[in-house]
């Protein structure tokens, strides 16, 4: 049999699903399945030293960082085994990983891929044992976009609900979370977007028994919100819709989120009441600036009037929205950076905004489509393999400087304990004295007294950025 080690370092608080999604595939082929989410557990010692495949997830950018020391240790310390990275950033990040020492790299739907290749060791296993890591050069596709059929996640094999992000309620409650992922990729070209790279334009839907499988099985450990993580549950509005609908009839009580960008939003708004109908507490949606010019070099495809529209279209329906930031780019100028905080102000919006998103700096990743731009290229400088993004330095010193002000700001508001507002206004009164703002000259939105009366907004313990 072969022993295989599953490991997570970091999912946004939430627990795994290509944690669980792997696990399911690799038993399916007969292998002896470990899953460990360094999020929130230690690693197993004795499991990674007799492992014959360490495989990593790497969804994301810090996840990505987390496991390279990971995949260094994997070498010194078990070097029979077979190292495989997968998910969206190991497949952009192909070269590096592979310098580190990882044998296989799988992206985009990885699953089938990490089976066939536990296969293969499993087939090879004697000759690995005469010294080689198995497995020879790599045979399954590096990014594969198949339509694969979905086995409900393993989730068994992970750390339970209740040690992962909550949803924050208006009562004080904390409800456990549980999270899946009704499709993945995107049939959008953003080019700031991780997704871009590897599904070209593509998305992938997991099928509406599975999804509804998994939910069942989270429900039964304890789940009263889900978290949908597709990057756009409205890539197949049908798809998602059919599955929120049968969710509600199975489960009233249920609550959940979503995330959809602004331009599917306001094209079906005509489905967004029966979001609200079926227990859609919020819906996150990337408006990332309200500069178009910003927005026009992301080909976000919506403008700063469409957020408007947007943020009346919801308060008309009652739902609620969660609109995410990348506040820090290149292009962001100082004045853009107040004006942001200024139509937040006026949209009154304040409440509605988690503090993390007013210092999120944009990165330039591998294979990022904003390296097509000129207006990127003159900007960066080499690749940071530490790193993992091209760095940039702003043209503007004042705009670099204030986003190490609004850092430490945030950093400083969050361990005190200060609520949105309070930390809406440290940062407002940062942006007003770099550009040299007297006092008396500040704005409303610097001081408490003068706004009108807060409103809660249900959110997850641990905000979501990449
Ligand atoms: S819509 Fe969202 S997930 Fe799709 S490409 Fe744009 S940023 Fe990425």
């Amino acid at each position: 049999m072969l022993n295989a080690v599953l490991i997570s370092t970091y999912d946004s608080g939430r627990q795994p699903f290509s944690l669980g999604s792997a696990a399911a595939w690799l038993k399916r082929v007969g292998a002896a399945v470990t899953c460990v989410d360094l999020a929130v557990e230690q690693l197993c010692q004795d499991a990674f030293r007799q492992a014959d495949l360490i495989a990593l997830s790497l969804p994301m950018h810090t996840a990505t960082r987390l496991a390279t020391g990971l995949i260094e240790k994997s070498r010194r310390e078990n070097p029979a085994a077979h190292i495989c990275v997968f998910g969206l950033y190991a497949a952009i990040n192909e070269s590096y990983l592979r310098k580190l020492g990882a044998h296989s790299v799988l992206g985009g739907e990885f699953e089938a891929g990490l089976a066939a290749l536990a296969e293969r060791l499993m087939a090879e296993r004697p000759m690995a044992g005469a010294g080689g890591n198995g497995g020879g050069p790599q045979r399954e596709p590096l990014i594969s976009l198949a339509r694969q059929k979905f086995l409900p996640p393993e989730r068994s094999l992970l750390p339970p609900l209740e040690k992962y992000a909550h949803l924050q309620t208006a009562s004080g409650e904390q409800r456990t979370v549980g999270y899946v992922e009704a499709s993945r990729g995107c049939k959008h070209l953003c080019r700031h977007c991780p997704v871009v790279p590897v599904y070209q334009g593509v998305f992938r839907v997991v099928q509406k028994e599975v999804v509804l499988e998994d939910l069942r099985r989270q429900v039964a450990a304890g789940a009263r919100h889900i978290s949908f993580g597709d990057p756009d549950f409205f890539n197949g509005p049908a798809h998602g819709l059919g599955i929120v609908e049968a969710l509600h009839g199975e489960f009233p009580e249920l609550t959940y989120d979503v995330t959809i960008k602004v331009e599917h939003l306001l094209r079906q708004r005509r489905h967004l009441p029966l979001l609200r109908d079926t227990g859609c507490l919020f819906v996150t949606s990337a408006v990332e600036s309200v500069d178009n010019r910003v927005l026009e070099l992301l080909a976000k495809g919506h403008t700063r009037e469409d957020f408007a529209e947007l943020v009346r279209l919801f308060r008309r329906i009652g739902l609620q929205l969660s609109p995410t930031f990348v506040t820090f780019t290149p292009w962001t100028t100082l004045e853009g950076y107040i004006e942001l905080l200024e139509t937040l102000s006026s949209l009154e919006l304040i409440d509605q905004v988690a503090p993390v998103q007013y210092a999120i700096r944009l990165l330039i990743t591998a294979g990022s489509k904003l390296l097509e731009l000129a207006e990127t290229r003159a900007i960066i400088k080499d690749f940071d393999e530490g790193e993992l993004v091209y760095p940039w330095v702003h043209p503007d010193a004042r705009v670099d400087r204030l986003f190490q002000q609004v850092s430490a700001a945030l950093q400083e508001g969050q361990s005190l304990g200060e609520s949105r507002r309070e930390i809406f206004a440290r940062i407002a009164r940062l942006a007003y004295a770099a550009r040299g703002d007297a006092d008396g000259m500040r704005p409303a939105c610097t001081a408490q007294g003068m706004l009108p009366p807060a409103v809660f907004v249900p959110y997850l313990t641990e905000p979501w950025y990449c």
